[in-house]
Protein backbone atom coordinates (compact mmCIF):
# COMPACT_ATOMS: atom_id res chain seq x y z
CA UNK A 1 0.00 0.00 0.00
CA UNK A 2 1.35 3.53 -0.64
CA UNK A 3 0.32 6.25 1.79
CA UNK A 4 0.83 9.97 0.37
CA UNK A 5 0.57 12.58 2.77
CA UNK A 6 -0.18 16.42 1.70
CA UNK A 7 0.97 19.00 4.47
CA UNK A 8 3.11 22.45 5.44
CA UNK A 9 4.91 20.52 8.22
CA UNK A 10 6.37 17.83 6.92
CA UNK A 11 8.43 17.39 9.76
CA UNK A 12 5.66 17.19 12.29
CA UNK A 13 5.46 12.96 10.96
CA UNK A 14 9.34 12.78 12.08
CA UNK A 15 8.40 10.14 15.17
CA UNK A 16 4.72 9.20 14.23
CA UNK A 17 6.30 7.62 11.58
CA UNK A 18 9.25 5.98 13.02
CA UNK A 19 8.32 3.58 16.13
CA UNK A 20 6.76 0.12 16.39
CA UNK A 21 4.25 -1.25 13.55
CA UNK A 22 4.44 1.87 11.36
CA UNK A 23 8.41 1.42 11.52
CA UNK A 24 8.37 -2.18 10.88
CA UNK A 25 5.53 -1.88 8.14
CA UNK A 26 7.42 0.09 6.24
CA UNK A 27 10.53 -1.09 6.64
CA UNK A 28 8.66 -4.68 5.53
CA UNK A 29 7.84 -2.74 2.18
CA UNK A 30 4.01 -3.52 3.41
CA UNK A 31 3.40 0.48 3.40
CA UNK A 32 5.13 3.45 1.25
CA UNK A 33 4.56 6.37 3.22
CA UNK A 34 5.33 9.57 1.15
CA UNK A 35 5.33 13.20 2.50
CA UNK A 36 4.53 16.14 0.15
CA UNK A 37 5.54 19.69 1.33
CA UNK A 38 2.41 21.78 -0.03
CA UNK A 39 4.83 24.77 0.29
CA UNK A 40 6.65 23.03 -3.19
CA UNK A 41 4.06 23.81 -4.89
CA UNK A 42 3.79 27.62 -4.31
CA UNK A 43 5.12 29.74 -7.28
CA UNK A 44 5.45 32.87 -4.56
CA UNK A 45 8.77 34.00 -3.88
CA UNK A 46 7.73 33.71 -0.40
CA UNK A 47 5.31 30.19 -1.09
CA UNK A 48 2.32 31.62 0.25
CA UNK A 49 -0.06 28.54 0.73
CA UNK A 50 -3.16 30.69 2.33
CA UNK A 51 -4.69 33.13 1.63
CA UNK A 52 -7.91 35.28 3.56
CA UNK A 53 -11.31 34.17 3.22
CA UNK A 54 -13.98 35.31 0.67
CA UNK A 55 -17.12 37.17 2.41
CA UNK A 56 -14.89 37.88 5.56
CA UNK A 57 -14.24 36.48 8.85
CA UNK A 58 -11.13 35.31 10.98
CA UNK A 59 -8.33 33.44 9.77
CA UNK A 60 -6.71 32.05 6.73
CA UNK A 61 -7.64 29.50 4.08
CA UNK A 62 -5.29 27.05 2.40
CA UNK A 63 -5.51 28.14 -1.19
CA UNK A 64 -6.30 25.51 -3.80
CA UNK A 65 -3.37 25.77 -6.39
CA UNK A 66 -1.14 24.35 -4.20
CA UNK A 67 -3.24 21.29 -2.77
CA UNK A 68 -4.67 20.51 -6.90
CA UNK A 69 -0.91 20.71 -8.26
CA UNK A 70 0.42 18.67 -6.01
CA UNK A 71 -2.50 15.59 -6.13
CA UNK A 72 -1.79 16.22 -10.14
CA UNK A 73 1.57 15.32 -9.64
CA UNK A 74 0.95 12.09 -7.89
CA UNK A 75 0.00 8.91 -10.15
CA UNK A 76 -4.05 8.47 -8.36
CA UNK A 77 -7.51 8.64 -10.85
CA UNK A 78 -9.71 10.88 -11.12
CA UNK A 79 -12.04 11.50 -8.51
CA UNK A 80 -15.32 10.23 -10.59
CA UNK A 81 -13.59 7.00 -11.17
CA UNK A 82 -12.54 6.76 -6.94
CA UNK A 83 -16.12 7.96 -6.27
CA UNK A 84 -17.38 5.16 -8.38
CA UNK A 85 -14.86 2.61 -6.18
CA UNK A 86 -13.31 1.74 -9.78
CA UNK A 87 -9.68 1.59 -8.73
CA UNK A 88 -9.00 0.45 -4.85
CA UNK A 89 -7.47 4.29 -4.16
CA UNK A 90 -8.89 7.36 -2.28
CA UNK A 91 -8.09 10.80 -1.23
CA UNK A 92 -9.15 11.91 1.82
CA UNK A 93 -9.57 15.83 3.55
CA UNK A 94 -8.85 15.51 7.01
CA UNK A 95 -11.53 17.81 8.54
CA UNK A 96 -13.65 18.03 11.89
CA UNK A 97 -16.70 18.57 9.74
CA UNK A 98 -16.04 15.10 7.89
CA UNK A 99 -17.61 11.92 8.78
CA UNK A 100 -16.38 10.38 12.21
CA UNK A 101 -13.67 7.86 11.66
CA UNK A 102 -13.98 4.86 13.42
CA UNK A 103 -12.87 0.74 13.00
CA UNK A 104 -14.96 0.08 10.08
CA UNK A 105 -13.51 2.60 7.93
CA UNK A 106 -9.93 1.71 8.68
CA UNK A 107 -10.69 -1.87 7.68
CA UNK A 108 -12.16 -0.33 4.76
CA UNK A 109 -8.93 2.10 4.25
CA UNK A 110 -6.84 -0.86 4.62
CA UNK A 111 -8.34 -3.07 1.23
CA UNK A 112 -7.05 -0.31 -0.88
CA UNK A 113 -3.64 0.11 -2.96
CA UNK A 114 -3.61 3.85 -2.52
CA UNK A 115 -4.52 6.58 0.28
CA UNK A 116 -3.66 10.16 0.04
CA UNK A 117 -4.01 12.26 2.77
CA UNK A 118 -4.85 15.94 2.95
CA UNK A 119 -3.88 17.92 5.83
CA UNK A 120 -5.60 21.34 6.30
CA UNK A 121 -4.34 24.34 8.68
CA UNK A 122 -5.61 27.47 9.81
CA UNK A 123 -9.33 27.75 9.33
CA UNK A 124 -9.25 24.60 6.60
CA UNK A 125 -9.09 24.35 3.16
CA UNK A 126 -10.55 25.75 0.25
CA UNK A 127 -13.68 24.09 0.01
CA UNK A 128 -13.39 23.37 -3.45
CA UNK A 129 -10.86 20.78 -2.22
CA UNK A 130 -13.68 18.84 -0.98
CA UNK A 131 -15.90 19.04 -3.78
CA UNK A 132 -13.79 18.48 -6.77
CA UNK A 133 -10.55 16.34 -5.14
CA UNK A 134 -11.32 14.38 -1.94
CA UNK A 135 -13.72 11.47 -2.65
CA UNK A 136 -13.77 10.79 1.59
CA UNK A 137 -13.90 13.81 4.28
CA UNK A 138 -12.94 11.97 7.47
CA UNK A 139 -13.17 13.62 10.99
CA UNK A 140 -11.14 11.55 13.67
CA UNK A 141 -13.73 13.04 16.29
CA UNK A 142 -16.01 15.82 18.02
CA UNK A 143 -13.20 18.43 18.61
CA UNK A 144 -11.39 20.64 16.69
CA UNK A 145 -7.40 20.11 15.88
CA UNK A 146 -5.02 23.07 14.67
CA UNK A 147 -4.44 20.93 11.65
CA UNK A 148 -4.99 18.00 9.96
CA UNK A 149 -1.55 15.98 10.79
CA UNK A 150 -2.63 14.46 13.79
CA UNK A 151 -5.57 12.80 12.07
CA UNK A 152 -3.42 11.60 9.36
CA UNK A 153 -1.11 9.97 11.67
CA UNK A 154 -3.99 8.38 12.92
CA UNK A 155 -5.43 6.97 10.21
CA UNK A 156 -1.80 5.59 9.24
CA UNK A 157 -1.60 4.03 12.21
CA UNK A 158 -5.02 2.27 12.58
CA UNK A 159 -4.63 1.34 8.55
CA UNK A 160 -1.26 0.14 8.69
CA UNK A 161 -1.72 -2.07 11.65
CA UNK A 162 -4.78 -3.85 9.74
CA UNK A 163 -2.33 -4.19 6.41
CA UNK A 164 -1.81 -8.25 6.44
CA UNK A 165 1.22 -9.14 7.93
CA UNK A 166 1.88 -5.65 9.97
CA UNK A 167 1.13 -7.31 13.06
CA UNK A 168 3.00 -9.85 14.51
CA UNK A 169 -0.11 -12.47 15.59
CA UNK A 170 -2.73 -11.01 13.01
CA UNK A 171 -5.45 -12.67 15.06
CA UNK A 172 -5.08 -10.05 17.84
CA UNK A 173 -6.46 -6.97 15.38
CA UNK A 174 -9.51 -9.25 14.15
CA UNK A 175 -10.44 -9.17 18.36
CA UNK A 176 -9.98 -5.92 19.56
CA UNK A 177 -12.16 -3.56 20.52
CA UNK A 178 -14.77 -2.34 17.97
CA UNK A 179 -13.76 -5.40 16.06
CA UNK A 180 -16.82 -7.68 15.05
CA UNK A 181 -15.92 -11.26 14.81
CA UNK A 182 -17.52 -13.41 12.57
CA UNK A 183 -16.90 -16.29 15.15
CA UNK A 184 -19.60 -15.09 17.65
CA UNK A 185 -22.05 -17.40 18.08
CA UNK A 186 -25.52 -15.58 18.45
CA UNK A 187 -26.46 -18.47 21.69
CA UNK A 188 -23.31 -19.43 23.07
CA UNK A 189 -21.24 -15.80 22.48
CA UNK A 190 -17.87 -15.43 21.79
CA UNK A 191 -16.15 -18.83 19.78
CA UNK A 192 -12.58 -18.19 21.90
CA UNK A 193 -11.39 -16.56 25.19
CA UNK A 194 -9.99 -13.95 23.18
CA UNK A 195 -12.84 -12.27 21.14
CA UNK A 196 -14.42 -8.99 22.08
CA UNK A 197 -16.97 -9.62 19.60
CA UNK A 198 -17.99 -5.80 18.99
CA UNK A 199 -17.59 -4.80 22.23
CA UNK A 200 -14.98 -2.64 23.79
CA UNK A 201 -12.13 -4.99 24.83
CA UNK A 202 -11.95 -6.94 27.91
CA UNK A 203 -9.30 -5.88 30.83
CA UNK A 204 -5.65 -7.61 30.30
CA UNK A 205 -3.66 -8.47 33.07
CA UNK A 206 -0.25 -10.35 33.20
CA UNK A 207 2.81 -11.20 35.68
CA UNK A 208 2.62 -10.88 38.44
CA UNK A 209 -0.47 -12.43 39.83
CA UNK A 210 0.08 -10.40 42.50
CA UNK A 211 1.26 -6.80 42.63
CA UNK A 212 1.53 -4.41 45.71
CA UNK A 213 -1.03 -6.56 46.93
CA UNK A 214 -2.82 -6.32 44.21
CA UNK A 215 -4.33 -9.62 43.11
CA UNK A 216 -5.20 -10.30 39.52
CA UNK A 217 -8.70 -11.58 38.88
CA UNK A 218 -8.93 -15.52 40.15
CA UNK A 219 -10.61 -16.92 37.40
CA UNK A 220 -7.52 -15.80 35.01
CA UNK A 221 -4.95 -17.94 36.89
CA UNK A 222 -7.27 -20.92 36.92
CA UNK A 223 -6.68 -22.42 34.00
CA UNK A 224 -10.84 -23.12 33.00
CA UNK A 225 -11.18 -21.93 29.52
CA UNK A 226 -15.42 -21.39 29.89
CA UNK A 227 -15.34 -19.46 33.02
CA UNK A 228 -12.38 -17.13 31.51
CA UNK A 229 -14.86 -16.58 28.22
CA UNK A 230 -17.31 -15.89 30.65
CA UNK A 231 -15.58 -13.86 33.03
CA UNK A 232 -14.05 -11.91 29.79
CA UNK A 233 -17.47 -11.23 28.19
CA UNK A 234 -19.02 -10.40 31.63
CA UNK A 235 -16.28 -7.39 32.22
CA UNK A 236 -16.39 -6.09 28.11
CA UNK A 237 -20.23 -5.79 28.46
CA UNK A 238 -19.89 -4.25 31.93
CA UNK A 239 -16.91 -1.69 30.27
CA UNK A 240 -19.46 -1.12 27.22
CA UNK A 241 -22.39 -0.42 29.48
CA UNK A 242 -20.11 2.03 31.44
CA UNK A 243 -18.26 3.48 28.81
CA UNK A 244 -19.80 3.34 25.18
CA UNK A 245 -23.55 2.55 25.65
CA UNK A 246 -24.05 3.26 22.01
CA UNK A 247 -22.21 0.05 20.76
CA UNK A 248 -24.67 -2.30 22.38
CA UNK A 249 -27.29 -0.74 20.16
CA UNK A 250 -25.68 -1.48 17.21
CA UNK A 251 -24.72 -5.58 18.72
CA UNK A 252 -25.74 -8.88 18.17
CA UNK A 253 -26.32 -10.20 21.80
CA UNK A 254 -26.76 -13.54 23.21
CA UNK A 255 -29.38 -14.07 25.53
CA UNK A 256 -26.98 -15.14 28.03
CA UNK A 257 -25.33 -11.39 27.24
CA UNK A 258 -28.98 -9.74 27.44
CA UNK A 259 -29.80 -11.29 30.84
CA UNK A 260 -26.09 -10.12 31.98
CA UNK A 261 -26.89 -6.50 30.94
CA UNK A 262 -30.17 -6.68 32.18
CA UNK A 263 -28.35 -7.74 35.71
CA UNK A 264 -25.77 -5.30 35.42
CA UNK A 265 -28.44 -2.24 34.50
CA UNK A 266 -30.28 -3.11 37.71
CA UNK A 267 -27.03 -2.84 39.67
CA UNK A 268 -27.37 -6.39 40.85
CA UNK A 269 -24.32 -7.91 38.83
N1 LIG B 1 -12.70 26.07 10.84
C1 LIG B 1 -12.71 24.64 11.00
C2 LIG B 1 -14.00 24.21 11.71
O1 LIG B 1 -14.52 24.97 12.51
O2 LIG B 1 -14.46 23.08 11.44
C3 LIG B 1 -11.53 24.14 11.83
C4 LIG B 1 -10.23 24.21 11.11
S1 LIG B 1 -8.92 23.46 12.01
C5 LIG B 1 -8.39 24.73 13.06
C6 LIG B 1 -7.64 23.31 10.85
C7 LIG B 1 -7.49 21.95 10.20
O3 LIG B 1 -7.31 20.96 11.22
C8 LIG B 1 -8.67 21.43 9.41
O4 LIG B 1 -8.66 21.95 8.09
C9 LIG B 1 -8.46 19.94 9.41
O5 LIG B 1 -7.56 19.52 8.42
C10 LIG B 1 -7.81 19.72 10.78
N2 LIG B 1 -8.76 19.23 11.78
C11 LIG B 1 -9.29 19.91 12.81
N3 LIG B 1 -10.09 19.15 13.55
C12 LIG B 1 -10.07 17.93 12.99
C13 LIG B 1 -10.71 16.71 13.30
N4 LIG B 1 -11.53 16.59 14.33
N5 LIG B 1 -10.46 15.64 12.51
C14 LIG B 1 -9.64 15.76 11.44
N6 LIG B 1 -9.00 16.89 11.11
C15 LIG B 1 -9.23 17.96 11.85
Amino acid sequence: MKIEILTIFPDFFRGPLDYGITRRAREAGLVEIKLHDLRAFAHDRHRTVDDRPFGGGEGMVLKPEPIFECIEALNISPREERLAQKEKESVVLLSAQGRRFDQAEAAELAQLDHIVLICGRYEGVDERINDFLADREISIGDYVLSGGEIGAAVIVDTVTRLIPGAVGNEASTRQESFTAHAELDSSNGPSSTCVSGGLLDYPHYTRPAEFRGMAVPEVLVSGNHDEIRRWRRRRALEKTLRNRPDLLEQMVLTKQDKDLLAELRAGTS
